[in-house]
């Protein structure tokens, strides 16, 4: 079999572009190494609940074009994330707004939520943030870093908060009116239905290969099941080191594990994400997957979130975009940068902390540089 692209892994980097690129007249063949497409993004029904298999996805962008696109493959509800806080006996809202003041200082204004971060951040004398925690400390004040960054974010990324580069915390916006909305984004919502029916749609039609190693069908030009295949050029969406044998050194990446339950009660928690925020508490979040659609099931299904260090055999989720292994990525970049056929795609192959609008502008922008 002859293609005009091999795309590896079936994730939605690789899934936009298959659709598109067919559009275009090109035959793509996608492989993915997992059992099913639609790579981190998959869901799965289960008790009729969508279960985010690999961790809560929520769709928002601000771009109107990439909205526009994803509404071709599915029609997206009126989910608007707004996840809660536990922190030792405390409740709070999240994202930091009035709510999230009024109950950590009994106040109600914007001007004394305003008055007392101020104090704070002036005691510090923080001039330029270095580093996560003076970042946070220097946008929240000491008590809402204490309470609700810290001990979640030490969590997340197995790193001191010192050791963790700033941007990370820019996701979190600080609000000063009664708004639990998670993200400033134009559009959100969940695809009704899940999300592996968007990239079986974007699939549909091109050829996709389950269970296929991308390094065994490289070598042997052969897939598994001994057909030979050859193809014009590869896209690559796993992860940049793996893919040059980690000459350079491994890159880090965090890794999640889930612990998922089906309880026998209607509603757990009554809310999709609740955050555990505290250290000690060995989960970062609880995700209750029916909420994500306003499902009325008899029963319910949450999944605990455990982060941990990546390594060979587990999934990578994250890149760890610190100074050490953003460094050491350019030099894979480079090597990258004078391939004639191969082209990085995603998370892992750009190592890059994207949302899923932002791959599918990325993918968007390849497809149109290539073809
Ligand atoms: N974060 C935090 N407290 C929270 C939630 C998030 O400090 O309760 C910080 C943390 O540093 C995290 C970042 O915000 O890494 C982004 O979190 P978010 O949940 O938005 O990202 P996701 O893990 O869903 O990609």
């Amino acid at each position: 079999m002859k293609y005009d692209y091999l795309i590896v892994g079936a994730g939605l980097f690789g899934a936009t572009f298959a659709y598109e690129a067919k559009k275009k007249g090109k035959k793509c063949l996608v492989i993915d190494r997992r059992d099913h497409i639609a790579g981190n993004v998959y869901t799965k029904e289960q008790s009729g609940i969508n279960v985010h298999v690999y961790g809560a996805h929520i769709f928002h962008t601000s771009n109107k074009t990439v909205w526009d696109y994803v509404n071709q493959f599915a029609e997206f509800n009126n989910y608007i994330n707004s996840p809660v806080a536990v922190y030792k006996d405390e409740l709070y809202n999240l994202p930091f707004n009035m709510n999230t003041f009024s109950k950590m200082w009994n106040i109600r204004t914007p001007q004394e939520a305003k008055d007392i971060i101020a104090k704070q951040i002036a005691d510090l004398h923080i001039t330029e943030p270095k580093n996560l925690e003076e970042q946070a400390l220097s946008l929240v004040g000491t008590d809402v870093y204490e309470k609700l960054i810290k001990g979640y974010t030490q969590k997340q990324w197995g790193r001191p908060c010192t050791e963790l580069p700033a941007f990370i915390i820019r996701r979190l916006p600080l609000r000063f009116i009664y708004d639990n909305n998670y993200f400033n984004d134009r559009y959100q919502g969940i695809p009704m239905g899940g999300y592996t029916k968007i990239v079986e749609k974007m699939l549909d039609g091109v050829d996709v290969r389950l269970n296929e190693d991308f390094f065994d069908v490289k070598k042997s030009g052969k897939l598994s099941d001994g057909t030979e295949v050859s193809y014009d050029k590869i896209l690559f969406t796993g992860q940049i080191d793996e893919y040059y044998e980690s000459k350079f050194g491994p890159l880090e990446y965090r890794s999640v594990r889930f612990e998922t339950e089906e309880l026998q009660v209607e509603n757990y928690q009554g809310n999709a994400v609740v955050n555990y925020t505290e250290y000690e508490v060995p989960y970062t979040r609880i995700i209750e997957h029916k909420h994500f659609e306003f499902g009325n099931q008899p029963t319910t299904i949450i999944s605990r979130e455990y982060s941990s260090e990546w390594k060979p055999g587990v999934e990578p989720y994250y890149p760890v975009n610190n100074e050490k292994n953003n460094a050491l990525y350019q030099q894979y970049a480079d090597l990258a940068a004078k391939e004639e056929n191969v082209i990085f795609g995603g998370r892992l192959g750009q190592y890059k902390y994207y949302d899923m609008d932002k791959v599918i502008e990325a993918a968007l922008a390849c497809v149109e540089e290539q073809l």
